[in-house]
């Protein structure tokens, strides 16, 4: 049996219930007993983040050869 989550908007408590499909749009109660719930939309996994090369080129900083032979001083 699919699982529906609901909010109270008396409370703000937040709650699941299990019951049938033909069901998930019917009256939920709060715990609580408050009538003002709101069913939220259920919980959609999203897909990973596309691949991004951007790699730091790397730049300055010298590491050359010059100074080493000789060649600056
Ligand atoms: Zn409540």
């Amino acid at each position: 049996m699919p699982r529906y989550e609901y909010r109270c908007r008396s409370c703000g408590d937040t709650f699941e219930l299990s019951r049938p499909m033909a069901e998930s749009s019917a009256p939920a109660t709060c715990p609580a007993g408050h009538g003002d719930t709101v069913k939220l939309l259920s919980t959609v996994a999203v897909g990973g983040r596309g691949g991004a090369s951007a790699a730091p080129a790397p730049s300055g900083g010298g590491g050359g050869g010059c100074c080493g032979g000789g060649c600056c001083g």
